[in-house]
């Protein structure tokens, strides 16, 4: 099958073996994917993963247990035992043994075909599209900000980071009716969120007063922690949303001298996501902007880098 793999660096191979099923598995035949900093992180070595790349996508089941076969669904992405003390504790997602689609242990969805295990599938809904259910995972993971900490209608947010997973986050935060602004660097991604009624904020002219309940860190860079910590009130909450691949120097003092809540957050609930695509509450078309096809895979990484461009998705097979 053709495939985007990474090993020493990421190539596009045309004849990648055919992928092992195990039990319980089904194998599903990619539609459309969708590429996240996640897998830039690792194509520059983050997580030491070789393998198929990807972990967003939307398919059709080819294979697998019957009541699955031929229907349209999105994956999550963890891999757990089901057996050590994390998974019997219900912490799945945090499973000593657990493999991870297109991250750890386990070929991704940049590929004609991709096997998960069948209790990690949700159905997609008629009513949403490909090009929409491809979000169910990065979306799924900005629900999770709202799952792991309380945010009223009083409270004061802010999002730093307005690219892919930024906007996300933003508007899922919007929906509860907060207080809230997204700073960003980028005119466009800013422009983005004015038009969904969310106060934009550029870097440039952020004048950051400690004020603020919870705030949200989307840009992967140290200087996107920076922002976020004198933006806090003092004991406010800072969610971390990204992952590094090098160790950023951090100036850990503010937390001390602030008494601030730390809390990292990484993937989240599929039916809140699915639940409102199908409701039209967030919008993700919008955020497209560009799709290529598989054989192109190298030079949409390559796109996806950029920061004219918010989300790149990839065109694996039609429907
Ligand atoms: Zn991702
Ligand atoms: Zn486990």
């Amino acid at each position: 099958m053709r495939a985007l793999v990474f090993g020493q660096r990421v190539s596009f191979v045309e004849a990648y073996p055919d992928i092992e099923v195990g039990d319980g598995e089904c194998l599903v035949r990619v539609h459309l994917a969708g590429i996240c900093a996640t897998d830039l992180e690792i194509a520059k070595g983050y997580m030491g993963f070789a393998g198929v790349l990807g972990h967003e996508f939307v398919g059709t089941v080819e294979s697998g247990p019957r009541d699955w076969r031929g229907r349209r669904v999105v994956s999550e992405i963890n891999c757990p035992c089901r057996k050590c003390d994390l998974c019997q504790a219900g912490l799945a997602n945090h499973c000593r043994e657990r493999t991870v689609v297109g991250i750890s242990g386990r070929d991704g969805c940049f590929a004609d075909q991709v096997a998960v295990p069948a209790e990690n599938l949700h159905a997609v809904p008629e009513g949403i599209s490909d090009e929409e259910a491809v979000f169910v995972e990065p979306l799924a993971a900005a629900y999770q900000v709202v799952r792991q900490c309380s945010i009223e209608a009083r409270s004061r947010v802010a999002v730093v980071g307005t690219g892919r997973l930024g906007l996300l986050v933003a508007q899922v935060l919007a929906a509860t009716g907060c207080r809230l602004v997204a700073v960003g660097r980028n005119p466009a991604t800013l422009l983005f969120c004015e038009k969904k009624q969310i106060q934009p904020v550029s870097t440039r002219e952020l004048v950051a007063r400690q004020d603020h309940d919870v705030v949200v860190e989307c840009t992967g860079s140290p200087e996107g922690l920076k922002i976020a910590l004198a933006m806090l009130r003092p004991r406010g909450t800072l969610v971390l949303k990204s992952t590094y691949a090098a160790a950023a120097a951090l100036d850990l003092a503010p937390v001390v001298v602030n008494e601030i809540n730390v809390l990292g957050s990484r993937c989240g609930p599929f039916p809140d996501a699915l639940d409102a695509l199908a409701r039209r509450q967030i919008d993700v078309s919008a955020m497209v902007s560009r799709t290529f096809r598989l054989e192109r895979g190298v030079e949409a990484l390559e796109a996806a880098r950029s920061p004219d461009h918010i989300k790149i998705l990839l065109r694996i097979n039609s429907p």
